[in-house]
């Protein structure tokens, strides 16, 4: 429920900024460097992320089901994307994934056309969103070649998306080898589980594979 009203806050703060200066200081405002990325979908776009949409809640409803309980013995998936003790419990996870169908419900999406460089000049990125933001993920026309199930789906990366939107915790992407680049991939989550939960367990990528090795099974 706190999920709800921080979304419905969120937007009613962006339509309210550009009536008060107090308000467009204290929360997110669409006057910003992303301005020239807040581009509308086109029609077969918009068709696409409809599917990635209903996927990314079959795939947060899935793994929030397929989560074990303490002490299991079905617990190896959730070792391989999270680490810790096989059949580990934690609740801030569950959360997390039972967050997302609400949130979505609240999303705004923008489309990027082909080779767009965003400021930060994350050229390859299929989606983003803006650091804090809970209402609007951006979209790369990368987004658009992945496929709609399976590994690295587009649900998949609608899960990645919005798990950095959490209210429970703070969910990243990080450099695991240290050469200044975020490391993505099932084979990146999956040394962040080996070596450290906490590490996994505050990953975009280790929630989106978790949830796609459910649904679609990820080698
Ligand atoms: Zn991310």
């Amino acid at each position: 429920m706190s999920a709800v009203i921080r979304s419905v806050i969120s937007w009613t703060t962006v339509a309210a900024a550009s009536l008060c200066s107090f308000l467009a200081l204290t929360g997110p405002t669409l006057a910003d460097a992303y301005d020239a990325y807040r581009l509308p979908c086109n029609s077969s776009e918009l068709s696409a992320i409809g599917t990635a949409i209903n996927n990314a809640k079959k795939l947060a409803s899935a793994a929030s089901n397929a989560l074990p309980t303490k002490d299991s013995t079905g617990g190896a998936r959730f070792q391989k994307w999270f680490g810790g003790p096989e059949g580990d419990d934690d609740p801030r996870i569950k959360q997390v994934y039972d967050e997302m169908g609400v949130n979505l419900i609240f999303q705004k999406f923008w489309c990027l056309p082909p080779s767009s460089v965003t400021p930060e000049k994350w050229a390859h990125t299929n989606a983003f969103i803006l650091r804090g933001s809970v209402g609007e993920i951006f979209i790369l026309s990368n987004f658009f070649s992945l496929p709609a199930t399976g590994p690295k789906s587009q649900g998949g990366t609608i899960v990645h998306e919005v798990s950095h939107q959490s209210s429970v915790m703070s969910v990243k992407d990080d450099d695991i080898d240290g050469d200044g680049v975020n490391d993505y991939g099932p084979a990146n989550a999956k040394t962040r589980a080996s070596q450290s939960a906490a590490m996994a367990r505050s990953n975009a990528d280790n929630f989106k594979y978790f949830a796609e090795d459910t649904l679609y099974g990820v080698p």
